[in-house]
């Protein structure tokens, strides 16, 4: 039987440059629109059952975070339901950056991955179950580049208006699963966080801002090549139409709250960046920030605030991004969660690193938090 690798499916991305031997390939990464970014990849390779397996994906040290690969594992699964990390290495002296996985799959097809995918067909399996419960409605807020809705899932009687949107960022598949466990805690009747938060507020969830970026199998960008989260200045319809629909419809309610999820290629951790740049800061939203990540920090062992991002000087924030932008406008509290590709040096747990089940679970820490803390954020 040959072996055969291909990556022509939902989020697919990779290209043989080469095979040395039977179970021996060289591999690479194809770029986002726009030629900029590459990072992403998700492949089957058929044919390989009992056979040392070697994957060698080249050229990485042109990727978009080259600090990503050290101390990074891949994800593989036979089952494409439970993902769990392969024997990974990483030579940055050797064919401009060489991510090695070696492993000997136990059945005919492996899928490997920079983190667990998650396809549009589960995206829509998603807003299709969470739109049928209880209190919930859905709207299509907008259309992709490539015709996909903006889905946003509605639920909650209050006047405050939270908005939390993941997957600007259509290779950071974490914030996708983040997105799935919220939307179960906040239709969960028996978690109390959720009956506190739809008693007091209005949450607005778009749980993949990028569609067509996940379709494609991209890091970073839309189909026009735009990375989303530096549009938010001057969204516009031909470049970035995601943005210009979710913008607009804060604008038409407000906003009280914003989280905005991420996964972060480099950093080992869980952390939140936040707004401190913006020319309009006021104390108020400094100390709502603070009082929430010192909340978080409670509800979740898994999150952390010694180490993150540098923290911009006041007036210098980058208004094109999200979290700066909304602060701006609204003189709200808004948060950019970043979740690891590598595992949580906090907490390790090297059988899956960083997983689609922890993403889930500090998804309910950080709905807890907002409930512990929603009447200091207004
Ligand atoms: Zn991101």
């Amino acid at each position: 039987m040959t072996v055969a690798i291909t990556s022509a499916f939902d989020s697919g991305n990779i290209r043989v440059l080469r095979q040395e031997g039977a179970a021996d390939f060289v591999l690479a990464i194809n770029k986002d629109a726009g030629g900029e970014f590459f990072q992403w990849f998700h492949f089957r390779v058929s044919g390989a059952r009992g056979l040392p397996l070697r994957l060698r994906i080249v050229g990485l040290n042109a990727s978009a975070y080259p600090e990503g690969w050290p101390g990074y594992a891949a994800r593989i699964s036979s089952d494409r339901q439970q993902w769990v990390t392969a024997p990974t290495s990483f030579d940055r002296d050797r064919e401009e950056g060489t991510l090695s996985i070696e492993v000997t799959p136990a059945s005919d097809h492996l899928w490997c991955a920079y983190f667990a995918p998650y396809s549009m067909e589960r995206h829509h399996d998603l807003v299709a179950r969470t739109a049928l419960a209880s209190g919930v409605s859905s709207r299509v807020l907008g259309v992709s580049i490539e015709g996909q809705p903006i889905d946003c899932l509605e639920m909650g009687e209050g006047g405050a208006h939270i908005w939390i949107y993941g997957r600007q960022h259509p290779g950071e598949t974490m914030a996708e699963w983040w997105m799935e466990g919220a939307l179960e805690a906040l239709t969960d009747p028996a978690f109390a966080a959720s009956r506190i938060l739809r008693s007091k507020a209005r949450l607005h969830l778009v749980p993949n801002m990028n569609p067509d970026g996940s379709r494609r199998g991209y890091l970073r960008t839309n189909a026009a090549g735009a990375n989303l989260n530096r549009e938010w200045a001057a969204p516009t319809a031909e470049r970035s139409p995601e943005v210009l629909a979710v913008r607009n419809a804060m604008d038409e309610t407000g906003v009280m709250f914003a989280l905005d999820v991420h996964g972060d290629e480099a950093l080992p951790h869980n952390f939140i960046a936040g707004f401190e740049g913006i020319p309009s800061l006021s104390q108020r939203q400094i100390d709502g920030l603070e009082r929430y990540k010192t909340e978080l920090c409670r509800q979740s062992p898994e999150f952390q605030v010694k180490m993150g991002y540098p923290v911009a000087p006041r007036g210098r924030a980058n208004l094109t991004m999200s979290t700066n932008q909304l602060a701006e406008r609204f003189g709200c509290v808004a948060a950019t969660l970043e979740m690891p590709f590598k595992d949580s040096a906090d907490l390790p747990w090297p059988a899956t690193g960083w997983s689609p089940e922890r993403s889930k679970a500090l998804a309910r820490a950080c709905l807890a938090a907002l409930a512990a803390t929603i009447d200091e954020l207004s």
